[in-house]
């Protein structure tokens, strides 16, 4: 089980899905898992949580604005989402889960329980504001899978997705206004996970996440060990 965290545009999507494929993880990705449970989202469509209603679309709207979508919904489906992960005998990389304090206090001890805080690693890629917003706002996702192309030097020509070869295109919500909210509400949202991590007697490894992905994913390998 391996935990990556860092800002928006640190990466840390591609470095999980690497070393899922290394070995042999399941990669969870939070915004996959929204995506698949917004998709066929109709007017008046709500789940409930802990007695409180939360309807698809509004959460939708925030999810398109920037923001972060309410806690305890995400936490259900991660949680949920987890729970039939551990029951396969999986295990885990994930990126962008948990992201608020939230999350993490609803989703961390259900991991501790199914897989040993011993068997989790946490890692932090550091990137700084500058690069963030940069690198977010030269980003693209392939139309198939979503999944994220890093602006890189090797990346600045392709046109098709490496993996699967559908189209590149322009995240809708990485225009420089929205790539901010997202950095503001890392900052204040996602941030604090670090303490909490650390209160929970997690040790977090920190990579330098301004270097090629090779770089950044060799680091991990060494933080890991
Ligand atoms: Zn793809």
């Amino acid at each position: 089980m391996i935990i990556l965290f860092g800002p928006p545009g640190s990466g840390k999507g591609t470095q999980a899905e690497l070393l899922a494929e290394k070995f042999n993880l399941y990669y969870l990705e939070t915004s996959e898992i929204i995506v698949a449970n917004l998709r066929d989202a109709k007017k008046g469509d709500f789940i409930k949580v802990k007695g409180k209603k939360y309807f698809l679309l509004e959460e939708k709207k925030l999810r398109e604005s920037g923001e972060l979508m309410n806690p305890p919904l995400i936490s259900f489906w991660i949680k949920k989402k987890i729970k039939e992960l551990a029951k396969e005998g999986k295990g885990i990389a994930t990126s962008g889960s948990p992201r608020t304090l939230y999350e993490g206090k609803e989703v961390i001890p259900l991991l501790k329980k199914l897989y040993g805080s011993k068997n989790i690693k946490v890692i932090l890629i550091e990137l700084s504001e500058k690069a963030s917003i940069w690198r977010n706002s030269h980003r693209r996702t392939c139309q198939l899978m979503r999944h994220p192309i890093l602006y890189t030097r090797e990346t600045a020509k392709l046109t098709k997705c490496p993996f699967d070869g559908s189209k590149l295109v322009f995240r809708k919500d990485d225009t420089p206004e929205i790539i901010k909210i997202r950095l503001k509400e890392y900052k204040e949202r996602t941030f604090p996970l670090v303490d909490y991590f650390k209160k929970q007697g997690f040790k977090i490894k920190e990579v330098d996440g301004e270097q090629s992905v090779e770089k950044v994913f060799e680091n991990i390998l060494k933080a890991i060990k």
